[in-house]
């Protein structure tokens, strides 16, 4: 029997490729942005049509290309980034792997424009399916523009698995989104149909997540901070109160790169706890910088996947500091406008003793001199009669020395015990009627007027 195996013709093994890198439009944007990033372009520009589906041009003033590396770079395998299996450990570069840009243009209708800043004109190619259509000699600016057209044309299953525009217009801002926080050195445009969807210009890292998320965002933002033989991390939490429902501000960059991480999300929630609402998600925008021997990005094509050699150090530092920064942010009290004024120590009594409570005993007093209880041998059930609140000034003996106390009772006619320390004896004395009001007001006439005292608020102030 004949033999079966045959090798793949490029294009077809292109387009298999093109399955794990290309899966939507925000594919084509984020593996473009990341080539201008590491084309060293100080402005980027990002131009999209219909989610993407008919247009998605990035322009850059980057490094350029030569016409010949401007032919190469659709080739599969083709980098100028690495060049042996062990610079995939000491990488500083988004890309590496050689294949965006071949499975790209093997599903779409891609034109590469480009000139590098030595050379007096650039190279223009265009390629169709892996097929190269043309290659001329072109009068352009010094960086690159690749417009990446009609993606899918040739595979008709997953063009029409696409999702409408505006999905699709989300996804692509996702990923603009992530680049543009990682780079805040360039500046960004961003246009979808001929309108501006976001000028960003360059600034530092806080300033940039404020340009994406809007001006509300600084007031949310914690910044956390730590640095370790391990692990340099440094970024911003957002404030427990404006925890969401859903997880969309959560971000983590390693080596300047977003990536995903269940387990180090778990080490962030987990520094929040106790501090968030049921279903609540914390916003977070973390950069982690390790050492890049030991972290593997080449786990995924899409590289959002990392794996690290020691994720649990990891986990824990990033747990600690972040609870750290939330620790160091609630330590700053807050202005409670809702408080209960009632309830505070009046101002007069704060920076006074307690007075010491005194006991008097008598010596002679015996509960069972009553003479229902005289009779011997019999237990008798004394009746519960409830007392009358007579006396209850008493509660305040030791606060009545004090003539200066702003809270103090009146003297009431029916007890004359009860003295008077708001106002001086003799005033209250020579003036003296006082009596109760709806039994809730003290009213007193005094020499200079009338003096009228909430009863339940008096005591409670004393309290
Ligand atoms: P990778 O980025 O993994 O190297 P790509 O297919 O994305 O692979 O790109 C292939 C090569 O093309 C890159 O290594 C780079 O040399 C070159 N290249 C791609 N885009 C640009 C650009 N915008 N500016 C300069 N060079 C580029
Ligand atoms: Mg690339």
């Amino acid at each position: 029997m004949a033999d079966v195996i045959r090798l793949l013709p490029d294009h077809v093994a292109n387009q298999i490729a093109a399955g794990e890198v290309v899966q939507r439009p925000a594919s084509v944007v984020k593996e473009l942005l990341e080539n201008a990033i590491d084309a060293g372009a100080t402005q980027v520009k990002l131009i999209v049509k219909n989610g993407g589906k008919t247009l998605i041009q990035v322009v850059d003033n980057g490094c350029g290309m030569s016409d010949t590396d401007a032919r190469l770079s659709f080739e599969r395998h083709a980098t100028s980034k690495i060049t042996s299996a062990e610079d995939l450990f000491d990488l500083n570069t988004k890309g590496f792997r050689g294949e965006a840009l071949a499975s790209i243009a093997a599903i779409a209708h891609v034109d590469l424009q480009t000139r590098r800043p030595s050379d007096e004109v650039g190279g223009h190619i265009r390629i169709e399916g892996s097929k190269v259509v043309f290659q001329e000699m072109v009068s352009v600016p010094r960086g690159t523009s690749i417009s990446v057209k009609n993606l899918f044309f040739n595979i008709p299953a997953r063009r029409n698995f696409l999702k409408s525009d505006a999905v699709e217009l989300r996804h692509i801002t996702d990923e603009f989104q992530r680049v543009a926080m990682v780079h805040p050195e360039v500046s960004f445009h961003f246009f979808n149909n001929g309108s501006e969807i976001f000028n960003l210009p360059e600034t530092k890292h806080r300033q940039r997540i404020v340009q994406v998320f809007g001006h509300k965002m600084n007031d949310k933002l914690v910044p956390v901070s730590e640095e370790t033989d391990v692990l340099q991390l440094f970024g911003f939490v957002c404030k427990p109160e404006y925890a969401k429902k859903s997880r969309g501000e959560q971000f983590f960059f390693a080596n300047n790169r977003f990536i995903k991480s269940p387990y180090l999300n778990h080490g962030v929630v987990a520094a929040f706890e106790g501090l968030l609402k049921p279903d609540n998600f914390p916003g977070y925008f973390l950069y982690l910088n390790v050492d890049p021997q030991t972290i593997d990005i080449n786990i995924h094509p899409t590289k959002t996947e990392v794996k690290f050699h020691d994720e649990q150090t990891l986990y824990a530092m990033i747990r600690s500091a972040v609870k750290h920064s939330l620790g160091q942010f609630n330590v700053a009290p807050l202005l409670d406008f809702e408080r209960d004024a009632n309830l505070d120590t009046p101002y007069a009594y704060k920076e006074k003793l307690a007075p010491v409570p005194g006991i008097t005993v008598d010596a002679n007093f015996n509960p069972f001199a009553d003479s229902q209880t005289k009779q011997r041998g019999v237990s008798v059930a004394i009746p519960y009669t409830k007392k009358s609140p007579k006396g209850w000034e008493t509660l305040y003996e030791g606060l009545s020395n004090d003539s200066e106390e702003a809270f103090s009772m009146v003297q009431i006619e029916s007890d004359s015990e009860v003295q008077s320390t708001l106002y001086s004896e003799e005033e209250t004395q020579e003036t003296g009627t006082t009596f109760q009001l709806r039994r809730k007001y003290i009213v007193c006439t005094l020499k200079s007027g009338l003096l009228m005292v909430h009863q339940h608020r008096a005591h409670e102030s004393i309290l």
